[in-house]
């Protein structure tokens, strides 16, 4: 490559927030308009973005992670990754005014796990330790037939012997190059039937695929996304097993020129917790650092919405 060769910035399509963060957003976004003089407490961070949720903050929302913080009467809005039945209970018996912003399609997988315990198989839950997703997924099964988590194969292989037979579910944003080396430790565990009976969200799968088509044309694809964000990690992922280099920024302030110096293609996406004005801001610091050509890269266009839930306070 030489210093005169053209700095070209490719964009993949979809990039940024998914139907269930905008309508989790949106949720909080009502709830202010309408409440703002009321105390407000999410469960969790609305959505794993610190812009997102030091923006919130900012405004007088109030993040927690135990019900006993809420104050009496205080609104409560269950974050997107959802919550267990425990929580939910606790804050019907204290009374608080819930709004649930879980993704639908998280509350889809929770029915999933309920249905398939009550069925009489032993849900196994492939993702990762500690996750909102995870710890509200597994808060739907019952004291006598317990989920188990499983974060890899090594976990997979020490499982003991079950006493139902085993359901797979996953966590709605990994990636399949994880999944699958669980999924076959699995089935050397418990015979070759084991099944996964859902699979990563529409929009993991898009942006998965997104960044595994800039990873084809980039040297570099930068990924928008807060650390602690398990879509933007798996994009990252994504990107370095197609021997993409891939850089995760929480903001476009972390962009500095001489990364991309020797950078002619870049790539450019963001999780499906990251919001436009970041998105927006980095192509211009980018065009700013000589990225003025851009090309879009589409793998999908997503013209999924859901509708908010309904909630009434007064
Ligand atoms: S990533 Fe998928 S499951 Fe998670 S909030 Fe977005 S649409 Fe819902």
């Amino acid at each position: 490559m030489t210093g005169a060769e053209e700095k070209r910035l490719f964009i993949g399509i979809p990039h940024g927030f998914c139907a269930g963060v905008r309508r989790a957003v949106a949720v909080v976004e009502a709830v202010l308009a309408a409440h703002g003089r009321r105390k407000i407490f999410v469960f969790n961070e609305i959505v794993h973005n610190n812009h997102v949720v030091a923006e919130l903050r900012g405004r007088g929302v109030s993040f927690i992670k135990s019900v006993n913080e809420a104050e009496d009467g205080a609104i409560l809005i269950f974050s997107a990754h959802g919550v267990g039945l425990d929580v939910a209970a606790e804050a019907a018996r204290r009374d608080l005014k819930v709004i649930d912003a879980t993704c639908p399609l998280v509350t889809a997988l929770h029915e999933q796990a309920r249905q398939l315990a009550a069925a009489g198989r032993r849900v196994l839950l492939i993702g990762k330790p500690g996750h909102p997703e995870i710890i509200g997924t597994l808060g739907q099964l019952p004291a006598e037939r317990p989920g188990i988590m499983v974060p890899d194969a090594a976990a997979a292989a020490a499982l003991p012997d079950l006493s139902g037979i085993p359901a797979v579910l996953t966590q709605t944003t990994l990636n399949n190059a994880a999944i699958e080396p669980v999924l076959d430790a699995l089935k050397r565990r418990f015979g070759a039937e084991v099944r996964i009976a859902n699979r990563h969200c529409y929009a993991t799968e898009n942006r998965q695929n997104a960044v595994g088509m800039l990873a084809q044309k980039c040297e570099l694809t930068l990924i928008i996304g807060s650390p602690h964000s398990s879509n933007s990690i798996e994009l990252c992922k994504v990107a370095e097993t197609a021997d993409c280099r891939a850089k995760l920024i929480d903001t476009p302030e972390e962009i500095t020129e001489a990364e991309l110096t020797a950078v002619f293609r870049l790539g450019l996406t963001a999780g499906a917790s990251a919001p436009p004005e970041l998105f927006d801001a980095a192509v211009r610091r980018l065009a700013g650092m000589g990225f003025t050509r851009t090309e879009t890269i589409t793998a999908a266009e997503e013209r999924v919405n859901f509708p908010p839930p309904e909630f009434s306070l007064d």
